[in-house]
């Protein structure tokens, strides 16, 4: 941490491997909030070291949340906006989570890095060229055989160290601080659980992003189709003139989704169809289809196209009827956060006095945010240095930590300068 603020007690380097080695994968379909036991192991551990920071309201809920106060200490403090900082304690089903064992690499030189338990798996500077501005840093990976983490224990240990920086800097003025942690994020259920109405934030974060300086207010609006082909089920040795085969128009259907509209050829701010599991039966088929867009004109006009083509099939089908059943996943957080503008330019700012270059681009997917916002959370995704998230080759570092932690001490400050402004 540089000046001028007096370093935190314990590093936020020491704060993430040993967060990191705490086994707390979530895992899909399962019927209760945490979906998996051991999220419970590191939140009742950060209920414990935040008592130990000195904040006196933590709480943890029946679904595995973790919610904490810190007054404000700016004069009028009162009158200023409450900010919150939401990061989620799982990390993702898609690889192992369970004996963690991270490796620093100290004043990284440049070149591939091979992690030492499994010589396969390689951090390439041609696949990762950001590895080319971790010149001297001290760089964070697994041994090669789970994924790190970073995803999310690098929001949690930046949050956490925020905490204790202000706690070993009085002098720093900021308005109230909720912080939030979270369970299941990466099962894209948990946040239904999470109570904002107690969390009592105006206006929050979720610090759970990518690139130093990466501040996001965009996400796809995401809707989900289901296309069903009813046809005709008969015995195949008494099927003539009677057997109507649903799977022809199923794969009919399939194949009337335009090549440049797919997740395999699109990227930036364009979106896609995505036909992506079925069931093939003779009575009945059915196709589930995910539809992206950042706009929402663009999501209808894909919504139109997949009942247009739903349409064609069934005209060329005689027999088969095609119904296609659209639902809402989540809209694109910038409906709303177009209206506070103020998040975006505070972000901005303290990424600035963190000595950082922020931008912005939109995300491809959603955030817990995305939710929030829509719920009456205003919660833009700011950065945390991590790299390679749900994988093996996932990795962070010490500069990655520190200058999101420095960033979130000034965007507090920021709040409390800007005053009821800032609201
Ligand atoms: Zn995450």
């Amino acid at each position: 941490m540089s000046a001028p603020f007096t370093p935190p007690a314990e590093s936020v380097v020491d704060r993430f491997l040993r967060y990191v080695r705490i086994d707390t994968q979530s895992q899909e379909d399962q019927t209760t909030t945490p979906s998996t036991a051991k999220q419970w192991t590191l939140a009742k551990l950060l209920v414990e070291e935040l008592k130990q920071l000195g904040v006196s309201d933590v709480r943890l809920s029946d679904y595995c949340m973790v919610y904490a106060t810190i007054p404000a200490n700016a004069p009028g403090g009162a009158s200023l906006p409450v900010i919150g900082f939401i990061a989620h304690v799982d990390t993702s089903p898609a690889v192992s989570g369970a004996g963690v064992s991270p490796v620093v690499h100290r004043n990284y030189r440049g070149g591939d890095i091979v992690l030492p338990e499994d010589p396969t798996q390689v951090i390439t500077v041609a696949q990762h060229p950001v590895l080319n501005d971790l010149i001297g840093d001290d760089i964070i990976t697994t041994d090669g055989t789970t994924l790190l983490g970073s995803d999310d224990k690098s929001g949690v240990a930046t949050i956490m160290t925020m905490i204790d920086v202000l706690r070993q800097n009085p002098h720093i003025e900021h308005g109230t601080i909720a912080v939030g942690f979270t369970a299941d994020e990466e099962i894209g259920v948990g946040i239904d659980k999470f109570d904002v109405k107690a969390f009592g934030a105006d206006f929050a974060y979720t610090v759970d992003g990518g690139t130093l300086g990466e501040v996001s207010d965009e996400t796809w609006s995401a809707r989900m189709a289901t296309v069903t082909f009813h046809g005709k089920s008969a015995h195949p040795g008494t099927a003539k003139g009677v057997m109507v085969n649903s799977i022809y128009a199923l794969a009919d259907y399939v194949s009337r989704m335009p090549k440049d509209m797919l997740p395999e050829t699109t990227e930036g701010r364009v979106g896609f169809v995505h036909p992506y599991s079925g069931v093939a039966d003779v009575q009945e088929s059915s196709i589930r289809i995910l539809l992206r867009d950042f706009e929402l004109t663009g999501l209808d006009a894909k919504e139109r196209l997949l009942r247009d083509l739903a349409s064609a099939t069934e005209q060329a089908f005689g027999g088969v009827t095609v119904t296609v059943d659209v639902k809402e996943n989540y809209k694109n957080m910038r409906e709303v956060l177009k209206d506070h503008p103020q998040l975006m330019e505070n972000a901005f700012e303290a990424a600035r006095r963190a000595g950082l270059e922020p931008f912005t681009t939109p995300i491809r997917g959603g955030t817990d945010g995305s939710k929030l916002t829509f719920r009456g959370l205003p919660c833009p995704n700011i950065f945390t240095g991590g790299h390679e998230f749900h994988s093996k080759l996932e990795f962070n570092s010490r500069r990655g930590l520190e200058k999101t932690t420095e960033t979130l001490v000034h965007l507090v400050q920021i709040f409390a300068e800007r005053g009821e402004g800032a609201r």
